[in-house]
Order: structure tokens, then sequence, then C-alpha cells
């Protein structure tokens, strides 16, 4: 479970991270006293808030209000916005990346820290990513937060704040049974390392061995919690392409290999397994919610039978009345008579997803 800013910087005042002076209002008129200048800050479980204009600085009472106000109003990636983070503007002299996380292919806290922070950690070149893999039995130690203090570059004692904050905030992760802490931006301000954000993930299987930490509802977009209500395992994203898959790997794989043809995808929807006309149906219910410029179907057919999706793509084409593009790839039990099914009505079928994803990229860039 995703915490939002505040929860994770209540939990990094807990363990002696520096955070900036702050409190979270709910209504612009909480604001009771702005001393000097603010920073407001949107609390929504997605990142890139700065981007999205969910960070704005005010320095009066009046302009403070004004602008929760609009920060109230707007919705980011489709989250909206119901609290917000009313901190100390912190003046930036430079802005650092540090985070732990759990590797999965070595099964161990690896601690991730960055020079260039600030920025999506993503966009930032591989050889100024420090990496650094925590023995779970031996845990951090201070000569290891020490020699990454000196890669990131910090002497004296800004090095000593450094290897503090990584010390605490491996204490935080392995109590608190986290996925991830991340700090980003860790800002120097005033010859000092503070927090400047915080992305904290619990562990949502341990959640029970923390009672203090309050869960949040807020997780789901609308869309997400309409369709997983339906059923289906539905996450937004940012992209046009709409998609339906079956199976959890497969969906994700779906994904890749459509940001590998450089399409994105606008959401993850697994059909898991089903062999039902009517899930399968309803399914492009949500996902045309999404508004999505084309729809890209992946089946690999088991228990979930071509045919029958097939059927469901039909009826669904005729009731929702789809005029953007659906290209099909179908594959497994009944495939021949599911993609005969499907070319009778003109829909787009293929037994591979290479064919698929490059037919709708061609019929996406008009090219079909
Ligand atoms: P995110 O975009 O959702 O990750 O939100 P952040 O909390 O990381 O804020 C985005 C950016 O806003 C930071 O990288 C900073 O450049 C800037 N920012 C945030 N807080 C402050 C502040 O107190 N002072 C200044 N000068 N900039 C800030
Ligand atoms: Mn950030």
């Amino acid at each position: 479970m995703n915490l939002y800013e505040y929860q994770g910087k209540a939990l990094f005042r807990k363990y002696g991270i520096p955070v900036p002076d702050g409190f979270v209002v709910f209504d612009p008129e909480e604001i009771k006293t702005v001393d000097g200048d603010v920073v407001l800050k949107a609390q929504v479980l997605t990142g890139g808030r700065g981007k999205s204009g969910g960070v704005k600085f005010a320095s009066n009472l009046d302009e403070a209000r004004k602008i929760a106000r609009e920060i109230l109003n707007i919705t980011i990636k489709g989250h909206k916005v119901h609290a917000i983070l009313v901190e100390k503007k912190l003046s930036i002299e430079k802005e650092y990346y540090l985070s732990l996380l759990i590797d999965r292919s070595s099964r161990s806290p690896m601690v991730m820290c960055s020079p260039e922070g600030g920025v999506e950690i993503e966009s930032v070149p591989d050889e100024k990513i420090f990496k650094y893999r925590i023995d779970p039995d031996i845990g951090m130690q201070p000569f290891i937060a020490r020699m990454l203090a000196e890669k990131m570059g910090f002497k004296g004692e800004i090095s000593k704040q450094f290897s503090d904050i990584l010390m605490n905030l491996y204490r935080l992760m392995r109590e608190y049974d986290a996925e991830l802490v991340e700090i980003n931006p860790l800002v120097l301000s005033d010859g000092k390392l503070i927090a400047a954000d915080s992305k904290v993930i619990i562990d949502t299987d341990a959640l029970y061995r923390h009672p203090d930490i309050e869960e949040n509802k807020e997780e789901k977009t609308p869309l997400e919690r309409e369709a997983s209500m339906a059923g289906y395992a539905f996450i937004e994203m940012d992209g046009d392409v709409g998609v339906i898959a079956n199976g959890a790997g497969l969906t994700m794989a779906t994904l890749d290999v459509l940001l590998l043809y450089g399409l994105k995808p606008r959401n993850f929807l697994d059909l898991g397994g089903t062999d039902s006309v009517e899930i399968t149906k309803n399914a492009f219910k949500y996902v045309l919610k999404a508004e999505p410029r084309a729809i890209l179907v992946n089946i690999f057919g088991g228990v979930t039978k071509c045919d029958t999706v097939a059927k469901g793509i039909i009826a669904a084409k005729e009731e929702f009345n789809i005029q953007i593009p659906v290209v099909v790839r179908l594959s497994g039990v009944h495939e021949d008579e599911g993609r005969e099914m499907l070319r009778q009505k003109g829909i787009h079928a293929y037994p591979d997803m290479r064919t698929a994803i490059q037919t709708l990229k061609n019929i996406m860039e008009g090219k079909e």
C-alpha cells in the first residue's frame, strides 16, 4: 500500500530523518497563518505532481488559500486531490535521489542513490545511479553508508548527515515492512540535507503488523474502483492504447511489447481465466471509459477459449458501438474459429503478438 507524502514524512520524522515543518489541510480555510514562503503540495498517490501543477508556492495567507483552492480542483493522472500539505518553502541548493527497495532478483534490500535528483529516476542515466545490495542478515552498516556518501560527492558534516539518513531509512524500511522508501528529492538546503518528498510503499500483507498506519482508500482512481468492483484487475496509465489481455503475466508482457513498438498503454486489464462472453464484453466498457485511441486484445486461450472471446469482442463492438480501431491477437484453444469469427466482422485478428501490434501501430499512424 502506497502512503501519502504526509504519512511518509510522519514516519521519516519518527526515525529522525529531517523533513520540512508543515501541516496537512483538507480545506483552504484550515490554513490559519502563513509564516514566510510556503510550498503547497497536492496529496495524491501518484508522482510527477510538480509537472502537473500539484506543487505551488505562496508567500502570504490569502495567496496560500487561493492556491490551495486551485490545487483542490485539479486532477492528477486521474487522482482527485482531497488534501494539501503546506510546508515551509526550502531554498534548494541541489537535489539528490535516495531510495531503498526490495530487489527481487537478489532477494535483498538495495540502496539506490544518485546526485541527480528531483527528476524521475528512470530518466537518470545508469552511470549516475549508485546501487548497493544489502545482505539482510547483516543489515545496513555505517561503512556502507559512508562509502555511498563519498560516491554521492558528500564531504564532512554533510556526509555524516547522509549516512545518518540512510541508516535511519533502512531501520524504517525493515521495521515497517516497506517494499520501497524513496526520497526524491533529498535536498541540500542551508547546509543541511532534508527530505523534500517521500514515497513509501508498505507490503500490504504486513499491514496488520502496523496498526498505526492508516489504510488508504484513495489508492484507486474512480474508474479503477468501478472496474475492480466489476471483478477486473484494472489499472489506468498515461498512454493511449487500451489493453485487454488474460493473465497478469501476459498482460504485463503486452504492455512491455507495446512500449517496445513505441506505443503507450492506456491501461492494464487482466481478464483472468474466464470462459464467459459477458465478462469479455464488459471488459470493453471500462477500457472505453478510459477513452483510448485504439484497443489491443491479447489472448492466449486455455481455460479462456478463443471463440468465446471472439463472441465477447463482437458483442462489445455492437453494443458499445466501438468506432476506434480494435486489433486482436488470439491463439490457443479454438483459435481458428475465433479468428475467423472476428475476420467475418472485419476485426483484425492474428495468431501472434508482433503482427497484431505492428498492425495496430500502422493503423494508428494512418498507414493502413
Ligand atoms: P513530485 O513531482 O510529485 O515528485 O513532487 P516533489 O515533492 O518531488 O516536488 C517536485 C519539485 O518541486 C521538486 O523536485 C523541487 O524542485 C520542487 N520543490 C518541492 N518543494 C520545494 C521547496 O520547498 N522549495 C523549492 N524551492 N522547491 C521545491
Ligand atoms: Mn518527488
